[in-house]
């Protein structure tokens, strides 16, 4: 069985990450990784579909037990990628995403070279910080805490493999598909498809 892809993407909170993934993982049929975190819920979200949300104390509980992958604190709150998320999948021939940040993406590259590092980032600092204030879920102190983290992991994109600017949504997505479209056309076996051409 051949292994999966590790897909890694990342991008500030309100660059559209999520508009942009939400139908690609649908459609490209990836997994996601459901993360782990020690925030509190938003309006809307789900346990065990957005996130696995918990204490601070069973967190640190699953890192004793080497059951997290990477983590990170960020704003705060501890986050981090689920061992049992992502292996198993990726062993079944499944192609895994995982949406995290810089830091957290830095050490899967490290841990996984294979995985592919995808940063989404919005066209200005400007625009992210009227779509954070759209969304209006955070308070005003949150949201400059966000935008000035934002200007931070924008500095780091360049060790990504790929930046795909959120300006245009369907031009994001479009970019996003072609990406992992093409690295699952890389990743496959290029003896085995020449002698099945030859062979055929
Ligand atoms: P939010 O609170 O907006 O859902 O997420 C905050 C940040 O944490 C986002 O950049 C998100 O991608 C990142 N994040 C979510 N899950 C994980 C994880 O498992 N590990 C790491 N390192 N970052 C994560």
């Amino acid at each position: 069985m051949k292994k999966g892809l590790l897909i890694v993407v990342s991008g500030p909170s309100g660059c559209g990450k999520g508009t942009v993934l939400g139908d690609i993982t649908r459609e490209l049929e990836l997994s996601y990784s459901v993360s782990a975190t020690t925030r509190s819920m938003r309006e809307g979200e789900i346990d065990g579909v957005n996130y696995h949300y918990m204490s601070k104390e069973s967190f640190e509980k699953l890192i004793a037990e080497d059951k997290v992958l990477e983590y990170t604190e960020y704003c705060g709150n501890y986050y981090g990628t689920l061992r049992e998320e992502v292996e198993n999948r990726r062993n079944q021939g499944q192609d895994v995403l995982l949406e995290i940040e810089v830091v957290g993406a830095a050490n899967v590259k490290r841990l996984c070279p294979d995985a592919v590092l995808i940063f989404i980032a919005p066209p200005s600092v400007q625009e992210l910080e009227r779509r954070l204030r759209k969304r209006g879920t955070e308070t005003d102190e949150v949201i400059a805490e966000r935008v000035s983290q934002a200007e931070r992991e924008i500095r780091c994109s360049s060790g990504y493999d790929y930046i795909i600017v959120n300006g245009e949504l369907e031009k994001a997505v479009n970019d996003v598909k072609s990406v992992i479209i093409a690295e699952r056309i890389s990743a496959q076996n290029k003896e085995e498809i020449i002698s099945e051409v030859l062979n055929s």
